[in-house]
């Protein structure tokens, strides 16, 4: 079965028997070897200088890394913009008011950019917002949000930028030079092809002199200044770790981050090409669109749940849309270990399912 969902993704032969690796106590200095080389594999990724910014290991899915960012990094009288177009930027302000963080949400429909000038007259509104969290790739419709302008916003008003990049990490652009990007929090089982239950953010050392203190589990200062001793605090998901530290030696051998955005760009043009030839449109354009998971319209006839069962009887998992979306839409993710014989394979399914 290959995976076309939004992680967990289909895993390579390498990556799969990382997981079979020796039984490890985490408190052995085996298991510290193992996190040193994950935090500093992960930095690579965007060669980053370990003086300046932390990488934070955390055990938990993708959600645990974004809760932490926000939870930890806006301090208790700081106050949070959430910039929303999707499910995942309204989680974060779910997460915000959870924790009780003063905050406000400049939202747009599902299948719309950013205004960013509607969230710059927000900031020079007040009162003053310290913080505004964003979602890079926005899954919910695989529309990629605009980080960079944002960045320039934040910066030009001393407020700090908060990125869920969980489904963008390790294949699209993020430029961490931007003054106004402050953390990240990502996943293992996106786009760097590792298996759930590590996640990280990586995190500027200035901001987390500052942090809040709130949450226990999920105290990213904590966690950072033990992970920078060699230690932690509980027990980690050690074989997620293994996995993770096997499939960051493979995107580095494949080439890093450009070389991985190339392979989606390329499978994720051959969906696109292949399904608009069978009359199936793409649900944002494909300039707009990440190169990791796209949305395309349900054709007229087709039910979600016979494509769907169609394509599993033939060997694909492909993803529905979400929430009021799930009528209309279907996505297609490019992670993980497919090529274009998988996806000539997939289109051909379609075919069979489209013009029966
Ligand atoms: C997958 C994803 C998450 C995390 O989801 P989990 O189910 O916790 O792994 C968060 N944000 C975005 C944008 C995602 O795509």
């Amino acid at each position: 079965m290959l995976l076309l969902n939004p992680g967990p993704v289909t895993l390579s032969e390498r990556v799969r028997r990382s997981l079979t690796r020796p039984d490890l106590c985490h408190r052995e200095s085996e298991f510290f070897d193992l996190q040193d080389e994950a935090r500093a594999r992960l930095l690579a990724v965007h060669g980053l200088d370990p003086v300046r910014w932390a990488p934070v290991l955390l055990t938990g899915s993708g959600t645990a890394a974004v809760e932490a960012m926000i939870a930890a990094l806006v301090p208790a009288d700081g106050r949070l913009l959430v910039v929303e177009n999707g499910v995942y930027g309204e989680r974060i302000a779910t997460i915000a008011k959870q924790y009780g963080i003063a905050h406000e949400t400049v939202r747009r429909d599902w299948m719309e950019a950013l205004d960013i000038a509607a969230v710059a007259a927000r900031l020079d509104a007040g009162p003053a917002f310290t913080h505004v969290a964003v979602i890079h790739h926005e899954t919910t419709t695989g529309r990629l949000n605009d980080i960079a302008a944002l960045g320039a916003l934040c910066a030009e008003r001393g407020v700090r930028l908060l990125v869920d990049g969980v489904s963008s990490f390790g294949a699209e652009a993020i430029d961490f030079d931007d003054d106004g990007l402050v953390a990240v929090a990502a996943a293992a089982n996106k786009c760097l092809h590792g298996v759930p239950g590590a996640a990280f953010v990586i995190v500027r050392r200035d901001a987390l002199a500052s942090a809040s203190g709130r949450g226990f589990y999920l105290d990213l200062a904590r966690l950072a200044g033990l992970q920078d001793r060699r230690d932690t605090p509980f027990t980690p998901a050690v074989h997620a770790y293994y996995a993770l530290v096997e499939a960051l030696r493979e995107h580095a051998d494949e080439g890093g981050r450009a070389a991985r955005h190339a392979r989606y760009a390329a499978l994720a043009g051959q969906v696109r090409g292949g399904l608009a030839g069978l009359g199936i449109e793409s649900a944002v354009p494909a300039a707009e669109s990440s190169v990791v998971l796209r949305a395309y319209r349900l054709p007229t006839g087709l039910a979600y749940a016979d494509l769907h069962d169609g394509l599993k009887s033939r060997g694909f998992v492909i993803y529905a849309g979400q929430g009021g979306l799930s009528g209309s839409l279907f996505r297609i993710s490019t992670m993980g270990d497919i090529d274009t014989t998988d996806i000539d394979r997939l289109l051909k399914g379609f075919t069979e399912l489209v013009t029966r």
